[in-house]
C-alpha cells in the first residue's frame, strides 16, 4: 500500500506540474512532501482523506479574493451536491467539489463550526460559492425563479457570500432537520412549526449560531444563509480539478 500512496502523491505532483508551470510551486510542494511523515509512516491510500489531500494541492486561486474553506478547518465536512447527481436537477454540475468563499465569509463561518464543536457537533456544507457559468447551466435546465436565481442578476452564492449547510454530530451524521436539502415546500421554511421537537431544536440551533455571527437566513430554506458585506461581486471564477 505504501507504493500506492507514493503513486498517488506522484500523480498529484504530475497533475500540479501540468496545471502550473511555476517551478517554485513545485519546489514548495516537494519540500512539503519531504517534510511530511506520510512516506515514512506507510500511511494507506485509504487514509488520505479529502481533508488530508488538500494539503498536497497548490494554492491555485487568488487568496486576496477567495478562501478554500477546509484549509481553515479541515474538520468541516463537505457534501457538495452539485458535484454529484444527488441534487434537484439530478445531474452533476461541478467537475469536482471544492468549497470556496470570500475570505471574510469563510473566517466567519469557521467561528460557527468551532462553537458547535464545543457541543460535539459540526458543520457540513452542501454548497458554497457557485460560479456564474454553473448558474447559467442550472438556469438553462430550470428557468424558474422560484428554484434558480436568474444568472443575469446572480445570487449571493455567485458572489461567494452564501452557504447551504447543516449540522452533523460527532460521527458525521446529519441532525434531523425535517426535510432533505433542496426540498421545495413549505416544510423547508424556517418559520414552519409543525415539526417534531428535536427538528425544531436543531433548526433553532443552526439559525441561532449563524445569526450570532451575522449570517442572514431566507424565508424558504432552512439550509441557506448569506453574509452581507463588501468585496462580494458576482464572479465567473471556476476552480481547478485534479
Ligand atoms: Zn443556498
Amino acid at each position: 500500500m505504501k507504493i500506492h500512496a507514493i503513486t498517488l502523491i506522484l500523480s498529484l505532483l504530475a497533475a500540479v506540474s501540468c496545471q502550473n508551470s511555476n517551478n517554485s510551486t513545485e519546489e514548495r510542494l516537494s519540500e512539503q512532501l519531504d517534510s511530511t511523515q506520510l512516506l515514512t509512516n506507510e500511511v494507506l491510500v485509504e487514509d488520505i482523506t479529502p481533508a488530508t489531500r488538500i494539503n498536497f494541492l497548490p494554492i491555485d486561486y487568488d487568496t486576496s479574493k477567495w478562501t478554500e474553506l477546509i484549509r481553515l478547518d479541515s474538520t468541516i465536512l463537505l457534501d457538495l451536491r452539485y458535484a454529484t447527481d444527488s441534487n434537484f436537477v439530478g445531474e452533476k454540475m461541478y467537475d469536482c467539489g471544492r468549497c470556496f468563499l470570500r475570505p471574510r465569509v469563510a473566517h466567519t463561518l469557521v467561528k460557527v463550526h468551532q462553537q458547535l464543536k464545543k457541543q460535539g457537533l459540526g458543520l457540513k456544507m452542501y454548497d458554497c460559492y457557485r460560479p456564474r457559468p454553473i448558474q447559467w447551466k442550472l438556469w438553462e435546465k430550470v428557468p424558474d425563479r422560484r428554484y434558480v436565481s436568474d444568472p443575469r442578476k446572480g445570487s449571493m452564492h455567485n458572489r461567494g457570500a452564501a452557504v447551504d449547510l447543516t449540522i452533523v454530530d460527532s460521527t458525521g451524521q446529519e441532525l434531523p432537520m425535517g426535510t432533505p436539502y433542496d426540498y421545495f415546500g413549505i416544510e423547508a421554511y424556517p418559520a414552519y412549526q409543525d415539526l417534531a421537537a428535536d427538528v425544531l431544536a436543531n433548526r433553532a440551533l443552526l439559525h441561532e449560531q449563524m445569526k450570532a455571527v451575522g449570517f442572514k437566513p431566507i424565508r424558504t430554506e432552512w439550509w441557506h444563509f448569506s453574509l452581507p458585506g463588501q468585496g462580494a461581486e458576482l464572479s465567473d471564477m471556476l476552480w481547478k480539478c485534479y
